[in-house]
Formats: C-alpha cells, sequence, structure tokens
C-alpha cells in the first residue's frame, strides 16, 4: 500500500490513511463502530485543505446532530487552525435554514422568519384539519415555517432554479456526510442535487447503525451508493479503538442474524487479556434492576476497584472513574424514571436526554418566546445581540414566565438546566441559540463533562461512547419492541436489532446488561423473558451477576472474532 501525507496523517491507521487521502470524486467508507470516523473525516478535510489546495470554504460537512457538528468543528480547529472557521459544518436542518435564508426573497419569506414552535404548530393543525397545504399557509402568514420545510423549501428552490443550485455546488465543491446510513429521502434528493454523480461526495457511516426508519430515514440510499455515484470509491475501516474485545465480540455475534455489512468483521485494537467480561443481571423486578445499576455505579466510583477496569485502556492510562465516565441506556423513555428515581435516592447527579427535538419538550418554546421579545428579535432588530451573562438564567426565564401563568414553572425549571450548556457554547449568539432551540434534539444539549451520569434511550447513544455502560431492560417486549397487541415484522426486528448492536457499541471498558423479571407497561405487569438477541451472543461472554448461577463454565476459553 502507497504510504502517503506524513505528519498530518501520522494519527491514522492504515485504512483510515487510504480513506482521508483518497483522490475525489465520489467515496463511500463503510465503517464499524468505534473504528474513528469522526477522526478519519476531520483529517480528510484537513489534508484536502493543507495538501491539496482546497480551500476550506469549498468544503461541506454535514453530520447528524448539533453535538457531532460541535465535535467536527472542534478538531478541525485543532487540525486546520483558524482557517477552519471557513468549513460549513451543520445538520441538514442547519445547512436547509442556511440556504433558506440566504434565498429568503426567492422562498417568499420575510427577513424576520422563525420556526414554528409547538403552540403555533398546535394552532395552526387546529385550524387548518387534515390539508397539510392550508396548514402550512397557516404558518406563513405568521410568517412561520415548520421544521421539515427546512429541508423541502430549498429542495423546491435549487430544483426550480439551475443557476442557483449550480452557484451551490460551485462554493460546496466537497460535501462530506457522517452517519449516512440514516438519511431519508429529502435529505437525499438535496445531496443529489448538490451534487453531481461525479462529484466530491464522501459518505460515511454503517448500515448495521441504522436506527431511524421511523423518521423516515432509509438504510437503501446507503446499500445503492455506487449504483448513484458513479466510479465510487469504497473504502472500509474494521478496526475498533472503542470497545474491549469482550464487547466486540459480543457486538458482533448480537448483530449477525441481520448485519446488512457482508463479512461484518469489527477486528479489537484494545487486546487486553485481562479486559472484564460483560456483566450480566437477573432481577426480579424493575426495582431491582435500578438498585443494581447504583450499586454497581457506586462501587465503580465511589470505591477502589478502579485499576482492572483501566488497565485496559488502549493509552494504558490508570484514572480515576467519575459519574461522567458512566452511562444507562434503555429503549423507551419511561424506562429512566426508576433508575432517576434510585439514583437520586444515592444523591447520584444525572443527565438525562432523548432523541426528541428540544422544541416539543414543555417550557422550551416559551423560552425561545421570551428571549426572542426580550431582545428585541420580534421588532426586526439585529439578530446578534449581547445576552447578559448566561443566555437562560433563572433570574431571566422563570420569573417571566411564572407570571404569564402559561407553563408549569418545574417545566420551565427543568427546560433551563437543559439548556443552559446549549446556551453556553452558543455564548452571545442568540440567533444561534434559537435556531438550535428550533432544529435540535434534546441530545444535542447534553454536556459531556458534567459530573452526572449520563441516561439516554439508545436512539440518542448514536455516536457517543462512554468507559462504563449499563444497557437497561434488555428484554423480549423492550428489544425488540413490542407494543401490546403488535408483532413487529421482519424489519422491525432487524431495526431493533440494529439498535441493541448500538447499545453495546458504546461502551468503552465496562458493558453491564440487565433484564427485569417483571415490569409493569401501560399498566398491565408482565412476566418478561431475556431479550432474544443476547441468545446469538456467546454465553462465556457473560459474567453472571448478582444471586443467578454462573453458567460459564470455567475451562471455557474467551472466543475472540
Ligand atoms: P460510531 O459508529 O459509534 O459513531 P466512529 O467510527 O465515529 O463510531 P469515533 O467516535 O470516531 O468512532 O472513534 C472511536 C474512538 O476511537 C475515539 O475515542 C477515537 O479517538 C478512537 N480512535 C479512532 N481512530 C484511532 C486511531 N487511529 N488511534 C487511536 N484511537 C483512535
Ligand atoms: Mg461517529
Amino acid at each position: 500500500m502507497e504510504e502517503v501525507g506524513t505528519g498530518l496523517l501520522d494519527r491514522l491507521d492504515a485504512m483510515q490513511r487510504v480513506a482521508a487521502s483518497a483522490p475525489g470524486g465520489p467515496l463511500l467508507i463503510v465503517a464499524g463502530p468505534g473504528t474513528g470516523k469522526t477522526r478519519t473525516l476531520t483529517h480528510r478535510i484537513a489534508y484536502l485543505c493543507a495538501e491539496l489546495n482546497v480551500f476550506p470554504e469549498h468544503c461541506l460537512a454535514i453530520t447528524f446532530t448539533r453535538r457531532a457538528a460541535e465535535e467536527l468543528r472542534h478538531r478541525l480547529d485543532g487540525l486546520l487552525g483558524p482557517v477552519a472557521e471557513d468549513v460549513t459544518v451543520g445538520t441538514f436542518h442547519s445547512v436547509g435554514l442556511q440556504i433558506l435564508r440566504e434565498n429568503r426573497e426567492a422562498a417568499g419569506l420575510p427577513v424576520d422568519f422563525r420556526i414554528a414552535d409547538d403552540a403555533d404548530r398546535t394552532a395552526a393543525r387546529a385550524e387548518a384539519g387534515d390539508d397539510h397545504d392550508a396548514y402550512l399557509a397557516l404558518l406563513r402568514k405568521q410568517d412561520l415555517v415548520d421544521l421539515d420545510e427546512l429541508l423541502t423549501l430549498p429542495l423546491a428552490l435549487l430544483r426550480a432554479d439551475q443557476r442557483l443550485a449550480d452557484s451551490y455546488r460551485d462554493r460546496w465543491r466537497w460535501i462530506f456526510v457522517d452517519e449516512y446510513q440514516d438519511v431519508d429521502e429529502v435529505q437525499y434528493e438535496l445531496l443529489r442535487l448538490l451534487s453531481p454523480a461525479d462529484g466530491n461526495l464522501c459518505a460515511i457511516g454503517d448500515p448495521d447503525q441504522a436506527i431511524y426508519s421511523f423518521r423516515g430515514a432509509d438504510v437503501g440510499y446507503f446499500l445503492r451508493f455506487s449504483q448513484d455515484f458513479t466510479d465510487a470509491r469504497l473504502v472500509r475501516l474494521n478496526r475498533n479503538y472503542r470497545s474491549s474485545a469482550p464487547i466486540l465480540a459480543a457486538a458482533v455475534q448480537a448483530i449477525a442474524p441481520s448485519s446488512l455489512v457482508p463479512g461484518r468483521r469489527l477486528d479489537p485494537a484494545r487486546l487486553d487479556p485481562e479486559a472484564p467480561l460483560i456483566g450480566r443481571y437477573a432481577a426480579s423486578s424493575v426495582a431491582d434492576e435500578a438498585s443494581f445499576v447504583v450499586r454497581t455505579i457506586d462501587e465503580l466510583v465511589g470505591g477502589l476497584s478502579h485499576r482492572s477496569l483501566d488497565s485496559g485502556r488502549i493509552d494504558g492510562r490508570t484514572t480515576a472513574l467519575s459519574f461522567s465516565d458512566v452511562a444507562v441506556l434503555y429503549r423507551t423513555d419511561a424506562q429512566a424514571a426508576p433508575v432517576v428515581d434510585a439514583l437520586s435516592r444515592a444523591n447520584i447527579p444525572v443527565q438525562k436526554r432523548s432523541h426528541d427535538r428540544l422544541r416539543d419538550r414543555p417550557g422550551v418554546a416559551d423560552i425561545a418566546r421570551e428571549l426572542r421579545h426580550t431582545s428585541g428579535l420580534e421588532d426586526g432588530l439585529p439578530a446578534r445581540v449581547r445576552l447578559a451573562g448566561q443566555v437562560v438564567s433563572e433570574r431571566f426565564a422563570i420569573p417571566t414566565l411564572d407570571g404569564s401563568g402559561a407553563v408549569r414553572p418545574e417545566d420551565v425549571r427543568v427546560a433551563v438546566d437543559l439548556l443552559t450548556p446549549l446556551a453556553r457554547r452558543c455564548g452571545d449568539d442568540l440567533e444561534l441559540f434559537l435556531s438550535q432551540l428550533a432544529t435540535g434534539a434534546e441530545v444535542d444539549a447534553l454536556d459531556p463533562r458534567a459530573q452526572a451520569v449520563t441516561l439516554l434511550t439508545l436512539h440518542a447513544a448514536k455516536g457517543l461512547e462512554f468507559p462504563v455502560v449499563f444497557l437497561v431492560g434488555a428484554e423480549d417486549r423492550l428489544l425488540p419492541l413490542r407494543w401490546p397487541g403488535s408483532e413487529p415484522d421482519d424489519d422491525a426486528v432487524a431495526e431493533e436489532r440494529r439498535l441493541f448492536f448500538v447499545g453495546v457499541t458504546r461502551a468503552q471498558d465496562r458493558l453491564y446488561v440487565s433484564h427485569a423479571a417483571r415490569r409493569v407497561r401501560h399498566g398491565t405487569e408482565y412476566d418478561c423473558r431475556p431479550s432474544p438477541f443476547l441468545s446469538t451472543v456467546d454465553p462465556g461472554l457473560f459474567e453472571y451477576l448478582g444471586d443467578l448461577e454462573p453458567r460459564r463454565p470455567k475451562d471455557r476459553q474467551l472466543r475472540l472474532i
């Protein structure tokens, strides 16, 4: 293999380097979890700019979440210095918003158009009934656009105006898309308009982590990339830097029955023979499961048993664990409550995030409205205003909103907690903050440095990693998720399996999987069996914790992939 790019690409492995330094043209990077997609993507952009004289302003990088966009921006800053500012980095929605702002008049939008919040949408729906076009017209009368229109309006504009489309192709000559397995039809169409079939589109992702079909995402676009983009180059990344060997072995065995990647492999970069097995706990009840989580976190963070955990780290660091190293993942948001309660009773701080839209959260729309009003944005004053201290401080938000009586103070307080890290990251750019409130997901407001245990839905955990992960509720009715009276079809089960795969592969050093024998859902108590997804995993990879008899034969060799 040709040796390319000394210096800049030194921190990449051989295949990552091949991907980062590939010549122009369509490029598909099929890369499993933890194989360094972000690292590869940032180095590719840096390499193109530094070595091949590509202008940073000709680069557009699209990520799935705001958080991922910030991370990408941060790493590009480190690699490229100040010129990294010229790279456009955002989510599909933020790129759509940028196109709309730049073509406001052509789109027939006023200077101060804004994105409809929950209350606006509810009111317009009530008036328009089932008539979606009438609905949009009502929004437009109030200078509002619907979130979906951040993509559909730019698409219509670019389709209608060839010269406009050409001007964007000329500006963004290099396009990079992370998590390409989760693009939906409109996003795909937008990409096709922005990048011609022989254009410099670099799509990166993992079909086995396609988990957003309920929002219209279609992994089919990933699978047919080479048909869509002529002469596409394909690079595979299989070397996983994130997880210990037992965790990886379990992940590959779990996804095997429905893997969309022929010859799915994940080669562990970490080969610590002492790496702990996967802790498995059969709880008698949901309360028992929650107290298992608390007990174990307490031992890991409060106790002295860090060394064996950290000795598996690839860089050999031995640092004590803190609450920020721990995540609890679950299939449905409703599962969080007993865990939050148990952690709170033990005085362990938590931050809980879902994959839902921020604006759908009670209180968020009210805070946005209040900020817009107070800052004068509503009257068309300059959007960039200096915000006094913290953008959303209790001092500011709560008394004003309390007075109106429109929202519950408790909702506002929770929303303020949620938004504070996001507000801090936006600095004094109120417009940016408001657009994040309108387009972002709850998980965008995650504070990775918070000294708190992170609670996430499996969907929200996509792309993240934690030294210690608890996957709770690994039961037949939750994974795969089954609503009472309905049976998921094969495609749905396959997607649930991918979700399980995403969960398992978030863990770096220690993974705990638990299931309860009984659980109440929708007011009915059920007997539960362990998730069928556990059954394709070699039992020798589990360490059975608690009362259950260890089933692991002592002489069993740990089988690695
Ligand atoms: P996912 O599919 O879960 O989003 P990913 O492919 O995006 O995973 P990253 O988050 O980019 O994976 O990387 C996983 C971890 O591996 C990170 O901690 C990263 O720093 C580390 N890593 C990636 N490449 C290398 C490398 N060449 N050497 C050492 N560590 C690496
Ligand atoms: Mg990633």
